[in-house]
């Protein structure tokens, strides 16, 4: 059996197409079902309590397992990781992971997703860890409207401080998550624009979505992304540029004077399946091959059970050849069965 050593030095690259002709481009490496945050779209206090059950440390990949993994894909076609969560800045070890990660044959894009509540403190290691950039969630730059949608935990002076430690350290540009619920944050999106203006970090707005079971999801409470441009638009003149890439979920917008880059997200009413390249790689070992997805498939087992290297990527290439998924295409959240689809939890899958 070849050890993980002699996987991290395998190089052949043989890309693969879904059963709808999508490549494997991106992987998303969830470290760990926690987090710091209550976010009521994502993961609710009154469900997520003191006695909630999170992984437990043996049920968690170890980072050999994340990197067998991690290669597999990459010899698949993988270029771009991006490690998220729960909150993955609560994994103390993350640098030593990045600095493996990095090194793999084929990434020419390791990311990470936080809610930047400890970032500063983390941006300097990370970057020298070889990190190449972060995403933050930030969903409004009203104090207590922030910290409302944070479950009552996030402090705003705290993450605006580490996404400018981590602008200062070079892990830009920064993008900013924001997700958009009708009469929660939707009025104070202009002023979080005002703030980041001009100042070369990305606004990204997110349609609030559907995942998991237990965010209370509602149409009523979606922000449609064209409903958004038009209010962005008669205080600020926009116009739409090109991808950076296929695949990418933003739609991109610029502003006209010059003060840079907007992006919307539109997975409730302006679905990107045609494009999707991503794979996700739970905590626990899942492997997932939609954000919806009600299963995946168990690598934990076949890594504990001896896979060797040729066995891992058989697998992979399997599980991505057969892939036809096309959820937010197919969503139709006035149908009663939509809402009793047993779908896996976000922070649980990875974001
Ligand atoms: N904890 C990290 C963070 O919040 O950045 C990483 C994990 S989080 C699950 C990844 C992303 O998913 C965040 O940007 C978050 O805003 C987004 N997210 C979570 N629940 C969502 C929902 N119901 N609709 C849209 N985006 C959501
Ligand atoms: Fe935590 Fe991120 Fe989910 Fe908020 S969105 S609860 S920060 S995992
Ligand atoms: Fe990709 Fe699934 Fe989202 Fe469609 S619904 S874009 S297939 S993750």
């Amino acid at each position: 059996m070849s050890s993980y050593l002699d996987t991290e030095k395998r190089s052949v690259s043989r890309p693969i197409a879904d059963a709808m002709g999508r490549p494997l481009h991106d992987l998303r490496i969830s470290l760990l079902d926690q987090c710091n945050f209550r976010c009521p779209y994502c993961m609710p206090e009154a469900k997520f309590h003191a006695d909630y059950e999170f992984l437990k440390r043996h049920q968690r990949l170890t980072y050999d397992e994340i990197i067998r993994v991690a290669t597999s894909a990459c010899s698949l076609g993988v270029s771009k990781i991006r490690l998220t969560g729960g909150e993955p800045l609560l994994d103390k070890n993350i640098c030593d992971l990045i600095e493996r990660i990095v090194k793999l044959s084929g990434v020419d894009d390791l990311a990470l997703t936080t809610n930047g509540i400890l970032l500063s403190s983390y941006a300097e290691k990370l970057a020298a860890a070889g990190l190449h950039r972060v995403t933050v969630s930030l969903d409004s730059i009203d104090k207590n409207i922030f910290r409302k949608m944070s479950g009552g935990k996030g402090d705003l002076e705290k993450v605006l401080a580490g996404i400018k430690a981590a602008e200062n350290i070079g892990l830009g540009p920064i993008k900013i998550n924001v997700v958009v619920q009708k009469a929660v944050n939707d009025h104070t999106i202009l002023d979080l624009l005002e703030y980041f203006r001009g100042t070369g970090t990305i606004v990204r707005l997110i349609e609030f979505m559907d995942v998991g079971n237990r965010n209370g999801w509602q149409m009523n409470q979606v922000v449609p992304s064209h409903v958004l441009l038009e209010s962005i638009q008669k205080r600020w003149a926009l116009q739409p540029i090109d991808q950076n890439y296929t695949g990418e979920v933003a739609r991109r917008y610029e502003y006209v004077d010059g003060s840079g880059e907007i992006g919307f997200i539109s997975s409730v009413t302006e679905p990107f399946c045609g494009d999707c390249s991503r794979a996700r790689l739970s905590a626990d070992g899942m492997l997932y091959t939609c954000l919806f997805a009600n299963q995946g498939t168990d690598l934990r087992e076949s890594l504990r059970n001896g896979a060797d290297d040729d066995e891992l990527r058989d697998i992979l290439s399997r599980i991505w050849l057969q892939r036809a998924d096309r959820y937010s295409e197919l969503r139709r959240p006035e149908v009663a069965e939509h809402h009793v689809l047993r779908k896996v939890e976000m922070y649980r899958m990875g974001g």
